[in-house]
C-alpha cells in the first residue's frame, strides 16, 4: 500500500502520517523531514537549501526526486510507503510514478486533509510560538500557502481522475482524522 497523504502546509500530515507508521508500520517518507535533517547536520545538501526553505519557497524537483529515490532504494521489501510533503509539483508527481513503475509498483491511494485557510494560519501561528520553525512565522507561512495553491494543488484533479484521490476532514480532533483515514485505507484494500 502506497499512500499520499495530501494537502496544504500544517494540515497534519506529518502527525497523521506518524500515527500511520505506529499502527500499520508502513514507512514515512518527508521531504521537508529529509530536507531539515541535511540542514541540521550541515551537509553539502542542507547549505544549498536553507535559504529556500526559510522563504517558504520550493526546493528543485531535482533534489526532492533523488532524495525519494534515494529512501526507495534504501527501503526494499517495506509493507508500503506513506508519502508526505511530496509530491508537491506536477513533475514531482510523475516521477514518483515511474520511480513506483520501475519497482512494480504504484500509487494506491491518496488522502486529501481538507482544512480552512484561516484556522491553518492559526494553527501554524501557534505552532511557530511552541517550536520556532523559521518558516512557521506568519509572512512565510502565506508564501507557503500561496506556492500550495500554485503548484501542488493542481495534482487534485490528476488523482482524482484515476479514482484514487479520497477526501478527509481535517479540522477533525487527530483522532477523528486518523479514525477517517483509516477508514479509507481499509476500504482501498478492500
Ligand atoms: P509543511 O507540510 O508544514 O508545509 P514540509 O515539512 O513538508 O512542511 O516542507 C517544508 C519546506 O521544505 C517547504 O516549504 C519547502 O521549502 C521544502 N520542501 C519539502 N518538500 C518539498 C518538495 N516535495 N518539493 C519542494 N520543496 C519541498
Amino acid at each position: 500500500m502506497n499512500l499520499i497523504l495530501f494537502g496544504p502546509p500544517a494540515a497534519g500530515k506529518g502527525t497523521q502520517a506518524r500515527r500511520l507508521v505506529d499502527q500499520h508500520g508502513y514507512i514515512q517518507l518527508s521531504t521537508g523531514d529529509m530536507l531539515r535533517a541535511a540542514i541540521k547536520a550541515g551537509s553539502d545538501l542542507g547549505r544549498r537549501v536553507e535559504s529556500v526553505l526559510a522563504a517558504g519557497a520550493l526546493v528543485s524537483d531535482e533534489i526532492v526526486i533523488a532524495l525519494i529515490e534515494e529512501q526507495l532504494e534504501a527501503s526494499t521489501g517495506a509493507p508500503g510507503f506513506i508519502f508526505d510533503g511530496f509530491p508537491r509539483t506536477v513533475a514531482q508527481a510523475e516521477a514518483l510514478d515511474a520511480a513506483l513503475a520501475r519497482r512494480g509498483s504504484r500509487v494506491d491511494l491518496v488522502i486529501r486533509l481538507v482544512v480552512d485557510e484561516d484556522a491553518l494560519l492559526e494553527r501554524v501561528s501557534k505552532r511557530f510560538a511552541e517550536q520556532g520553525r523559521k518558516d512557521d512565522n506568519p509572512e512565510t507561512f502565506l508564501t507557503r500557502l500561496e506556492k500550495y495553491n500554485a503548484d501542488t494543488a493542481p495534482l487534485v484533479p490528476i488523482y482524482a481522475d484515476r479514482g484514487i484521490l479520497r477526501e478527509v476532514d481535517g479540522m477533525a480532533s487527530i483522532e477523528k482524522v486518523t479514525f477517517a483515514i483509516d477508514k479509507a485505507l481499509r476500504e482501498a484494500v478492500a
